[in-house]
């Protein structure tokens, strides 16, 4: 009786354990795969930047979206709105 548990012991259950990560390991790189393409699609999905009306800002020079009532980078006001 004693050899069965020692079968199961240092056989099965290092057998289990490992088929376990391997399981893990393809499912976890399989959701990374899903979530690649899902950013893939989405990414395609949205308008480019480039369509996006885009102003210099007077105090640093650096463009930002015209919706934006003052600059993300300096905080300069908006002076099309
Ligand atoms: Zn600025």
């Amino acid at each position: 009786m004693e050899v069965v548990f020692v079968v199961i012991i240092f056989y099965v259950v290092p057998a289990s354990v490992l088929l376990y990560w391997i399981i893990k390991a393809a499912v976890r790189r399989g959701i990374i795969e899903a979530h690649r393409e899902m950013g893939k699609h989405t990414e395609a999905d949205k308008p480019k930047p480039d369509s996006i009306a885009k102003i210099t800002c007077i105090g640093c020079q650096k463009g930002f979206d015209m919706d934006y009532p003052k600059c993300p980078h300096c905080g300069h006001k908006n002076p099309y709105i």
